[in-house]
């Protein structure tokens, strides 16, 4: 074998996540390629372990993953994929020429190879869907030509001497076969996971889960709806957001475990259970670290106080994990155990935890593959408002679940190309996006039922509680908002009407999008038209006043005005003028001044939403993140 290394670097691997409920991470890794394979290695060149390697023989495709606009959650920016049997390894660059030099290295390798793809996915495969062409299976054939030999043909890149200048070091040892079996053998392994949350099942179909339980998964039939087996053998269809994966280091399973919660959160949540030892764990801001949150009332001075201490990493083999210094723990889970019963160091222990006994989030429709409710099955309740599309009532479907009803009124929308695009909207699925839960197609008026959401328009909101809202209340209300849009930027989903009016409150002050993609199906020039009465000019980028260009970056632009009207607890944006002038304004490169509650930091990230060249404005992936960063600004307490 062939074993004389032909690059070395270190690069970024993301891991592959063959199950799709593990997390997606990010993890440094020592590449060398040689003449036959890829082999990826943790620590670096003098001491390092083998993690995997990929035989050149099995690769069908490598090529650079274009980025569209997506945030790269590490430090090295420039992708490529890797096409091996049925799998997809995504590397992370440091920089274009890194990047490419490893490309063609590998293509040089492979051209003879016999199973070389016709057509691949550029974009990445990316929360249970691509972003190229938005399948949302894995194995969907490519969308794009894959041309092996366009690049080949110019020579390869040198190999990339290191910092010195020096040619790569010797060979690494011959590589151990076993490993790149064990990650098969894992994926063979049947995946068991744990119900975070009870589900009673809508339809015979459905399998109840009951909180705590394990359950066997036997197929994934998208992203949201899963065939799995209990512990009694019955089978049937779950919501793949109630379960998460059974392994030691998931955190998931634990009731204590917070994912999405940011510090403000972490607090109201804390206050309002008011339990003395009260605590959860969840993602603090920098990725990959935990947090923990706790709330006493015996403080000191008699006033209850909420304190959050990182969970630090000790360097070693294995990493161990501490709260306070002198007590060392293998895994999250023992360390939490420990505090449960010594506070040593902390305010207090962790006595009781607050977390995910909530109420269970929403599934994508009622049932998997449902889409058409039965109208006999709704009742209707109170008036909720009126819009564009007609009334808005509460009701419940089969007697018990609350949902909003929407009745179409007569020529208000082109309703075929809804109902042919509902199917998509409901696979969009997110703690921050209103739910569709599905469509009354077999009458007129059609109706559309979505999820509930009991305190209203965000806009309204704003208006009513004017005065009452902290700085972080506000930046709250933000980062839900750019939570949601980053989710539908992740599916290639345009909104092309965000603003405060199009979002909406629940009783747990969650702000969540509505109304994504539903501008496309309106049939009223004052609305479509750009010239027309009811067009949102002033939430608008000039791309899309000028030409109607829409695409993620012009709802980011949306977004900044969404922002401003937070921050001014609902003013209306250039409330003095018309919108002819504003498009004169903004064409002159006038901007919404900043809002006296809006910190110049928070104003930075306005202005950055409202850049006239569309590709320099940030993503919401970006967004969230500088909007986390805000809200963790005061230091926690150790
Ligand atoms: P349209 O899409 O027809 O313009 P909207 O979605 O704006 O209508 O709804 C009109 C009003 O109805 C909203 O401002 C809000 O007060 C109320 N509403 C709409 N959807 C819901 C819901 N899911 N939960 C609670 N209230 C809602």
């Amino acid at each position: 074998m062939n074993t004389s290394v032909v690059l070395e670097e270190m690069l970024i691997k993301r891991s592959q996540q063959k199950k799709r409920t593990s997390p997606l991470n990010y993890k440094e890794r020592l590449f060398v390629l040689t003449k036959t394979r890829l082999t990826y290695y943790e620590g670096r060149a003098e001491k390092r372990f083998k993690k995997g390697s990929v035989d050149l023989h099995r690769v069908r495709c490598v090529e650079i993953v274009r980025n569209v606009g997506v945030a790269i959650p590490c430090q090295n920016k420039y992708p490529f994929q890797i096409v091996y049997d049925t799998n997809f390894l995504y590397v992370f660059a440091p920089t274009n020429e890194s990047r490419s030099a490893w490309v063609q290295n590998i293509k040089e390798e492979i051209k003879s190879n016999q199973i070389i793809m016709t057509k691949f996915h550029p974009h990445f495969w990316l929360e249970g869907s691509w972003l190229c062409c938005r399948q949302v299976e894995k194995l969907a054939p490519g969308c794009e030509e894959y041309k092996l030999l366009g690049d080949i043909s110019r020579k390869p890149l040198p190999p990339i001497p290191d910092e010195q200048g020096r040619r790569p070091p010797p060979p690494p040892p011959p590589p151990d076969e076993d490993e790149e079996v064990m990650e098969e053998s894992e994926e063979a392994r049947e995946e068991v996971v744990i119900a975070m949350y009870s589900f009673q099942g809508m339809e015979s179909h459905d399998l109840p889960l009951t909180r705590g339980e394990e359950y066997t998964i036997l197929e994934k039939c998208d992203v949201n709806w899963y065939r799995a087996r209990n512990k009694y053998g019955d089978e049937g269809y779950i919501p793949s957001n109630y379960v998460t994966e059974k392994t030691s280091d998931n955190l998931d399973q634990f009731v204590w475990f917070c994912k999405n919660i940011n510090r403000a959160k972490a607090e109201e949540l804390l206050k309002k259970e008011d339990k003395e030892g009260g605590f959860m764990v969840r993602d603090s801001s920098s990725p990959g670290k935990y947090t923990v949150s706790l709330y006493t009332k015996s403080s000191g001075d008699g006033v209850p106080v909420v304190r959050h201490y990182y969970i630090k990493e000790s360097r070693g083999t294995p990493n161990q994990f501490y709260l306070a210094e002198r007590h060392l723990f293998n895994t999250i889970l023992e360390l939490i155990d420990y505090h449960k019963h010594n506070a040593a160091g902390l305010v207090a222990r962790l006595r009781y935890p607050v977390g995910k006994h909530g109420v269970a989030p929403t599934t994508a429709g009622f049932s998997y593959d449902k889409w058409e409710i039965n109208p006999a099955e709704l009742t209707f309740m109170k008036e909720l408002g009126s819009g564009q599309y007609g009334v808005v009532r509460l009701g419940k479907w089969r007697a018990q679940h609350k949902v909003a009803i929407k009745a179409i009124r007569e020529g208000a929308m082109s309703e075929d190309d809804f109902i042919e695009e509902a199917k998509v909207m409901m696979r969009l699925s997110h703690p921050k996006l209103v739910q569709l839960y599905g469509v009354c197609t077999q009458q007129r008026p059609i109706y559309i039922v979505t999820e509930f959401m009991e305190l209203g328009c965000l806009l309204n909101f704003l208006r009513q509680r004017r005065g009452s809202f902290g700085f972080e209340d506000l930046l709250s209300i933000s980062l839900d908002v750019a939570q949601g849009m980053a989710h539908l930027e992740a599916n290639g989903f345009i909104h092309r009407d965000l603003a405060a009016r199009n979002c909406l409150v629940n009783d747990s002050f969650v702000v969540k999008v509505s109304d994504f993609g539903m501008a496309r199906y309106v049939l009223d020039d004052q609305y479509t038209s750009s010239m027309g009465s009811k067009f949102p000019v002033k939430w608008s980028p000039p791309e899309v006043f000028n030409f109607c260009k829409y695409s993620s970056k012009s709802d980011v632009w949306s977004y900044g005005v969404l922002m401003w009207e937070v921050f001014t607890e609902g003013k209306m944006p250039f409330d003095q003028n018309q919108n002819h002038e504003v498009v004169l304004m903004v064409t002159k490169g006038h901007r919404l001044y900043r809002p006296k509650k809006a910190t110049p930091p928070i104003y930075d990230i306005m202005e950055r939403c409202w850049q006239e060249q569309p590709e320099e404005r940030p993503s919401f992936a970006d967004i969230s993140f500088m909007i986390t960063e805000a809200l963790e600004a005061e230091p926690p307490s150790s």
